[in-house]
């Protein structure tokens, strides 16, 4: 029994031996790195079959997951918020909210100050003769069409001197300060949804309010300047504004035409240089 106990504790002695030997035999040279101190595997690429890696499929985030939505998307979806709003009073009385038109992804924006008679009954802004000069001071020193920018308002919705009287010629007004602040989110996400190369504020009541300015359009045109993105983290360009005269206004004093036309190609020579 003694005899037979020595033998079974010979026998361990040996294939714990035997285990040892096989515990600090090396494998082969790269597949261990030393980082201060420590052993660590090394990662080979090339190495690592991918027969023999686990399923990670399921933990890893689909393509339709991993696709923001694009620019047409994230406007409809802002425009649906002002098709039933009524946060201020215009609200109440306006035929049509006007939220904007253009292409969503367009390098130049054209800012108002907010509907008037024609955009309230069609829904658009800058219709009408106003809208007409627009498009042909576009196509004319830009060479581009409708379709190529985006038009938006200030506010979305008619400020009228007398809501009671809709149909009235010559009930426009600027809107007040209180509707503007009401309504400002809007074109400040629509800003930051399209993302601009360069933004354009048509008359004083545009520029002051993207300037944050007290001065009037003939002193704050003529120059650019820098709209603020800090609200806008993802943004990797910095965005120029470049007031000018609202074209109601070139049709009341075509003395302006000099002006604006000079804007304009200040847009340009933004736009040309510009590698977006
Ligand atoms: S003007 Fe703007 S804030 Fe006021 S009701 Fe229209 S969309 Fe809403």
């Amino acid at each position: 029994m003694n005899r037979e106990l020595q033998k079974l504790a010979r026998d361990f002695a040996l294939w714990i031996a035997d285990q040892d030997e096989n515990i600090v035999e090396l494998p082969p040279e790269g597949v261990l790195e030393k980082t201060e101190g420590r052993t660590i595997p090394s990662v080979n690429d090339d190495k690592i079959e991918s027969d023999n890696l686990p399923d990670t499929t399921f933990c890893q985030p689909s393509e339709e997951n991993m696709q923001r939505p694009s620019n047409k998307e994230l406007l409809e979806k802002l425009r649906q918020e002002v098709l039933s709003c009524r946060k201020c009073g215009l609200g109440q009385y306006r035929l049509n909210a006007v939220f904007g038109v253009g292409n969503p992804d367009a390098r130049l924006m054209f800012v108002g100050e907010g509907p008037g008679f024609q955009e309230d009954h069609q829904g658009e802004p800058f219709v009408g003769r106003s809208g007409q000069l627009l498009d042909k001071i576009m196509e004319t020193v830009l060479g581009l069409k409708r379709s190529d920018v985006y038009i938006a308002n200030i506010v979305k919705c008619h400020p009228m001197k007398n809501p009671e009287t809709p149909e009235a010629h010559s009930n426009d007004r600027p809107p007040s300060p209180m509707e503007t602040n009401e309504c400002k989110d809007y074109l400040e996400e629509q800003i930051r949804i399209i993302q601009p190369v360069c933004i354009v504020p048509l008359g004083s009541v545009a520029a002051k309010f993207l300037l944050k300015s007290t001065e009037g359009i003939s002193v704050l045109r003529g120059k650019e300047y820098e709209y603020d993105i800090s609200k806008i983290p993802e943004i990797r360009h910095r965005i120029k504004i470049v007031p000018t005269y609202h074209p109601a206004a070139l049709l009341r004093n075509p003395n302006l035409k000099r002006d604006t036309w000079y804007d304009i190609k200040l847009v340009k020579a933004i736009l040309d240089s510009d590698g977006r």
